[in-house]
């Protein structure tokens, strides 16, 4: 019995609907993170958290969405074809084909890495409570009630942790890797941090584009914008932090430039102030509820 028979189903190659090179890369982010997941951490607030064992697939469904749970005892992270197949269509449509290809392996990986972080960070055995999973296109309506700040505020912290797995993915996995768009491998860090930038926020723009008009929360716009201010504490650890803004500098030149082609006009008083506020929404009494359970799990893990 196919445990995500209820959404679609287990995917084949058919479900990709002729884009072989999207199934592949997706076959290949599959193997690298069976084969590396149990060594990867994510690190937020001097605090370390394993990814572990967990199983990861597809889905035949073409919704922009991603799930984290646990189905059978095994916790499993299941992107939709949907979001692979949205997330090329944007790349494409606004880049040269071998750069739109590493933006749509950065990205199907970014947002696996999302929801590894719901689950290491203890969002998922906290939440199981009352729903068992977490969805990556869940968008908490735009309310003031707890539970709605809570699944923002869970939304920002695992955008956190996938930056801490998604940057280096990008400076030390693609810069090797056949996808790297600059052939002749000398691409220097800030090409591929500008690389990882545009990635990203091409991750929040087929977001924003799945919910149009609609008043999500956390807003998109705004969550690229915090992963880009994650981001940078990435950099400076390896002591590229100047090249970490030239790079976001050339980045963000470009992902207006898709953003005015797509009539998007991210609203500013959604960015900055606004993320700062909703993570004040949560006591840090609450925090440490989730804290305690991811520290459990890295106990079990070791
Ligand atoms: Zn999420």
């Amino acid at each position: 019995m196919d445990r995500f028979a209820g959404w679609g189903g287990i995917a084949t190659r058919s479900d990709f609907a002729g884009r072989d090179d999207l199934w592949e890369y997706c076959l290949s982010l599959q193997r690298l993170f069976a084969a590396e997941a149990s060594q990867l951490t994510v690190a937020f607030d001097e605090e370390v958290y394993p990814i572990g064992d967990v199983e990861l697939v597809y889905i035949a469904n073409a919704s922009v969405n991603a799930l984290a749970g646990a189905w059978d005892g095994r916790e499993c992270i299941a992107m939709f074809t949907g979001t692979a197949i949205r997330l090329m269509e944007v790349a494409h449509a606004h880049f040269p084909p071998a750069y739109a290809n590493a933006l749509t392996v950065i990205a199907v990986h970014y947002v696996f890495a999302h929801e590894l972080a719901h689950l290491a960070m203890g969002h998922v055995a906290y939440l199981v409570k009352d729903q068992a999973l977490l969805e990556y296109g869940d968008s908490a309506a735009h309310k003031r009630d707890p539970r709605a700040r809570l699944r923002r505020f869970l939304e920002f912290e695992a955008d956190t942790g996938a930056v801490t797995l998604s940057l280096p993915f990008v400076l030390d996995v693609v810069r090797e890797a056949s996808i790297n768009p600059f052939s002749d491998r000398t691409a220097s860090d800030a090409d591929l941090m500008t690389l990882w930038a545009i990635a990203v926020g091409l991750v929040y723009t087929a977001m924003h584009q799945a919910n149009p008009g609609g008043h999500s929360h956390p807003p998109p716009i705004p969550r690229y914008y915090n992963a880009m201010m994650l981001g940078a504490a990435v950099a400076a650890r390896r002591d590229r932090d100047d090249d970490y803004l030239d790079a976001l500098g050339v980045a963000h030149e470009q992902l207006q430039r898709m953003w005015a082609a797509n009539g998007m006009r991210p609203r500013r008083r959604l960015s900055w102030s606004s993320i700062m506020k909703m993570d004040d929404d949560i006591p840090e009494a609450q925090q440490r509820e989730w804290l305690e359970l991811a520290r459990a799990r890295a106990a079990r893990l070791r």
